[in-house]
């Protein structure tokens, strides 16, 4: 007998139809005597519904009762799947993240789990029950409800792996696993048999929706063997391999690539160029919250100044503006500029560390399609360019192409 955390996501449980063919599918795991904890999403569509509410009330909603209203949408899914599986004949009992006690900090909106009270649901499991938890949401300290991001309910799901010791987390969604880039954008994408732990890590943070980024660190930190597959057919899906052996292997030198049109670049030009400018021009963005990515200064120009150019998330884009055109009067900088058309675009492998000349393969391919790099950031397994979003879509075709991702790699 195995322990299974199984989470849906909105399409999944996007109609009627849909909770009950996932009541058949929890039901046929629960027959055969396997233990079962399920973590929903809200119905496809419903989180968006629910915000563009709030908009319509508040210009800035206030955070508190957006995770009041958001929260909304999971507990509508768990009650309908607990229906469903007791008209199949199998108990079940849903629960809210409040219920359960899954104990977060007060970040309203991206708030973070502490703890999970697993007593509760310990004892449903012992008498047999089907245990349905609305992902994305928990309570804080003083009992306010919490929501824990877009895409929170990877992380709810791995959590409660983490939590209840379970054989395995299981993410089920409208793709039948981890592709080498998003198969919605290049039809020739491949499904990845496993990809390792750190690979999924990057792929995720670069912007992946497929899982939640907490999720994965999550699985990573408590060792949750994670695995992605698909709700409407059978296979075997993509395991996020924990393995070192992974990691020692031949491994293709580019796994997969990411990318986002979340983030906004702004300039700010003519900076005396005099040590400490950095953190005079960083520290106050910091100072209101906003997270920096990328960043590059140009070397100095003949006159000593110097032009600094950094991106934040696109949300941020206006409140990093006002900062900067503070900064600039203070500093004596000539202007500041910003452009909210970029996009960022990624390739990922742990096989970079052990091959040279991956960043020139990714920039001639680039360049062959007249596509120009505005900004460049790298690490040990990554590489990550700026570049016109108008291109984003052939960016990421042409490197798909020139590290052949579509050709089967080996597998064990
Ligand atoms: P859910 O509602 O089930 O949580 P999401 O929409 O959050 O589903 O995530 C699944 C989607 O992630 C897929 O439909 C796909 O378009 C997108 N995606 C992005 N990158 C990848 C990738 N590398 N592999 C698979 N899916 C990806
Ligand atoms: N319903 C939430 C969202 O749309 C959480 C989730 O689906 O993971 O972001
Ligand atoms: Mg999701």
């Amino acid at each position: 007998m195995s322990l299974f955390v199984q989470k849906y996501g909105g399409t999944s449980v996007g109609s009627i139809e849909r909770i009950e063919a996932v009541a058949d599918k929890v039901a046929a795991f629960r027959a055969k005597g396997h233990e079962m904890v399920v973590v929903l999403s809200a119905m496809s569509g419903e989180t968006n519904r629910l915000i563009e509410l709030a908009y319509q009330i508040q210009e800035r909603p206030d955070p508190r009762e957006l995770d009041v209203l958001v929260s909304t949408g999971e507990q509508v899914t768990i009650a309908l799947l607990s229906m469903a599986l007791k008209k199949r004949g199998y108990d079940a009992c849903s629960y809210t993240g409040g219920q359960v006690k899954i104990l977060t900090d007060n970040a309203h909106t991206k708030a973070r789990i502490q703890q999970i009270d697993v007593e509760r649901m310990r004892r449903d499991l012992d008498a047999g029950r089907v245990v349905v938890v609305a992902g994305f949401q928990g309570v804080d300290g003083d009992g306010n409800i919490t929501t824990l991001g877009r895409g929170g309910s990877d992380t709810t799901g791995v959590a409660l792996a983490a939590a209840l010791d379970a054989t395995e987390c299981q993410i089920y969604t409208d793709v039948d696993g981890v592709y080498t880039t998003d198969p919605r954008v290049v039809d020739s994408a491949r499904r990845l048999d496993r990809i390792t732990f750190e690979e999924m890590l990057e792929m995720a943070s670069l912007g992946s929706k497929v899982l939640q980024i907490r999720a994965v660190e999550f699985a990573g930190k408590y060792k949750v063997p994670l695995r992605v597959l698909s709700t409407f057919e059978e296979g075997n899906g993509t395991l996020i391999s924990l393995d070192e052996e992974d990691n020692e292997m031949e491994q293709p030198v580019v796994s997969g690539i990411a990318f986002n049109r979340d983030e906004a670049k702004l300039t700010i030009r003519g900076v005396p160029d005099n040590p400490g400018v950095a953190c005079r021009i960083l520290a106050p963005i910091g100072a209101e919250n906003i997270e920096v990515d990328v960043i590059v200064q140009n070397i100095s120009a003949v006159d000593g100044t110097t032009d600094f150019t950094f991106t934040v998330h696109r949300n941020d884009l206006r409140k990093a503006r006002e900062v900067l055109e503070r900064v600039a009067a203070e500093l004596g900088a000539r202007e500041v500029v910003s452009d909210d058309k970029i996009a960022k675009v990624s390739i990922v492998g742990v096989g970079m560390r052990s091959h040279a000349n991956v960043a020139s393969r990714m920039f001639s391919a680039l360049g062959e399609d007249n596509i120009n790099i505005q900004m460049i950031t790298t690490s040990e397994i990554k590489i990550s360019v700026i570049i016109d979003e108008r291109y984003l879509e052939l960016a990421v075709r042409a490197l798909h192409s020139e590290f052949e991702l579509s050709e089967p790699r080996q597998t064990r």
